[in-house]
């Protein structure tokens, strides 16, 4: 993309809801094609005809929601295709219908006067809930009120473009819109798309965990954006750090540019000998593209966005299908199941967990698991059911010793001693700065090791890896951090045990040769990084 000589840069500051950096132009969705809506009165022999328009508009609502719920169910995965079983649970709830319903008997409202207020009441009443993730499912409202009136509409649902003859409809741009809708997400084919920038949405929004599963980089929390920029403005979008660029100079598109993450690369490289690349995924259907893309295994699967997308524990049997089809799918590779890394920065308020002042240093990771050893149990019995399929690795997150470990480790195998099992190795996140200076010991009793490069720098550095305020100090050639991953990788090196890579470094070009110079012969990357991490090996001098 070339930089307009006439513009000056500006840089936005919002909220980083999906890792990865792009850099396109805009595709600019407004969300006004309801603004036309006039809210007519209706007379009292014109009340039946308008109910029963909103009675067809409810069924065929439901209808297209069905559809998109299988779509999405097959091509992102189950638990993402619950988001749209809660809103067609939503458009088919009879006392929202019958209050819809009442307000045009009782009164002089038409079909879309009646949805809009009684959405509108419905949505702004769970807007001011004090749990967020409940006050985040209004964004569900939104949408489900948006579909009855298209369907009112007889328009095609689907936002309308601002770019219109050059509409590019997404296709490799970063879109701009109000809101991260999971409509929007879908009905735009998220896959093509560069990039997303929103006024609104938060990071536990369905539609971030969406863009996270297809590994789109997204920021949104920019008040103000969409009047800033129109089709075709250059952009940046960091996902990491939730810049947003308008018009980003020459300069900065050749520093930052080199970390660019799309378009996604499509084209499978074979593995090479010097570095071997797993794939790091967070649905059990992102292995499709983690086998097209000739992945060595999976390195990690957080198993916590499967858990946040249907907002709620899943059972077992849930886990089993989900883990075994990714090992069935891997053939034979190994497959690295982290067990539930929640709290922190992945919240998880269908646990009930309790607000905490600082939660990055709270109840998070392993710890949580200490205390809550029925999470622990319930997935590991669905591991070992998968097991059976091929090898399994478990991988037990924020780790910050051996004692840990051990008593984690013996939580996991009581709870499957009768558990039918095949091969399961169980290994340590070195994440926590304690665990890597105990890197020899943990090596004695753990079967292999993953570093997590995310927090291990956040914690050693004492760096919020969220906080837009300090990414400027975000300084990964830092020689006391490698210092820290050779200090790793020499004690799997000595105890012949296997170490890979599996943070967000892992997948930067720059920092890939010189994880190898450090020891390491593994790493773990979102499988649209695959392709190029092998070129940067084999192009290597
Ligand atoms: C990491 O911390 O580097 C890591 C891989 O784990 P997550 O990003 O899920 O915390
Ligand atoms: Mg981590």
């Amino acid at each position: 993309m070339k930089h307009d000589p006439n513009k000056t840069e500006i840089t936005l500051k919002g909220i980083p809801i999906s890792p990865g950096i792009a850099i396109a132009r805009v595709c600019l969705f407004n969300d006004s094609r309801h603004s036309r809506i006039v809210p007519v009165k209706v007379s009292a022999e014109e009340k039946g005809r308008e109910i029963g328009r909103l009675r067809e508009a409810f069924m065929l609502a439901g209808e297209r929601l069905g559809d998109i719920q299988q779509r999405v169910s097959l091509e992102v995965g189950k638990a993402e295709g619950e988001i749209f079983v809660a809103q067609k649970m939503m458009v088919e709830d009879t006392t929202l219908q019958g209050r819809m319903i009442a307000a045009i008997e009782e009164g002089e409202a038409g079909a879309e006067m009646a949805v809009m207020s009684i959405m509108d009441t419905y949505e702004a009443r769970i807007s001011a809930l004090d749990n967020q993730y409940l006050r985040e499912r209004a964004t569900d409202v939104g949408e489900v009120k948006r579909r009855l009136l298209d369907v009112l509409a007889k328009t095609r649902p689907g936002l309308t473009c601002a770019g219109k003859s050059h509409c590019q409809h997404g296709r490799g741009r970063v879109v701009v819109g109000v809101e991260l809708t999971p409509s929007l997400t879908i009905d735009l084919d998220a896959r093509n798309l560069r990039g997303l920038v929103t006024e609104h949405g938060g990071v536990t929004s369905h539609a971030a965990i969406l863009a996270r599963a297809l590994g789109i980089p997204a920021v949104s929390g920019i008040r103000g954006v969409q009047g800033l920029v129109t089709c075709g403005t250059e952009i940046l979008v960091n996902g990491d750090t939730g810049e947003v660029v308008l018009w980003p100079s020459s300069e900065r598109v050749a520093q930052v540019g080199k970390r660019d993450t799309g378009p996604r690369d499509t084209q499978p490289v074979n593995p090479v000998v010097a570095l071997r690349v797993m794939a790091n995924i967070s649905v059990a259907a992102d292995v499709k593209h983690a086998v097209q893309m000739k992945a060595e295994g999976v390195g990690l699967y957080r198993t916590e966005f499967e858990f946040m997308a249907a907002g709620r524990e899943l059972s077992e049997d849930e886990q089993f299908e989900r883990y075994s089809a990714v090992v069935k799918s891997m053939k034979g590779a190994p497959v690295t199941i982290r067990l539930l890394d929640v709290g922190g920065d992945k919240q998880a308020d269908y646990l009930g967990l309790p607000q905490e002042a600082n939660p990055v240093l709270g109840f998070r990771g392993a710890r949580l698991l200490q205390k809550r050893p029925e999470l622990l149990r319930v997935q590991a019995r669905a591991m070992a059911r998968a097991s059976v399929e091929g090898p399994l690795h478990v991988l037990y997150p924020m780790i910050v010793d051996v004692a840990q470990f051990v008593s984690l480790r013996g939580l996991f195998l009581d709870a499957v001693r009768e558990v039918p099992a095949g091969t399961i190795r169980h290994g340590a996140m070195f994440e926590v700065p304690s665990a890597c200076l105990d890197a020899e010991a943990l090596f004695k009793v753990a079967d292999f090791g993953s570093i997590g490069t995310n927090d291990l720098y956040q914690y050693l550095f004492a760096i919020d890896r969220d906080n837009e305020m300090v990414a400027w100090d975000f300084r990964p050639d830092h020689p006391v951090f490698w210092s820290m991953i050779r200090r790793v990788a020499q004690a799997a090196a000595a105890a012949g045990k296997p170490l890979s890579v599996c943070g967000e470094l892992a997948g930067m070009n720059e920092y890939v040769l010189k994880l190898m110079e450090a020891g390491v012969n593994t790493v773990s990357v979102n499988s649209h990084l695959i392709s190029s991490v092998r070129r940067t090996v084999v192009n290597r001098r």
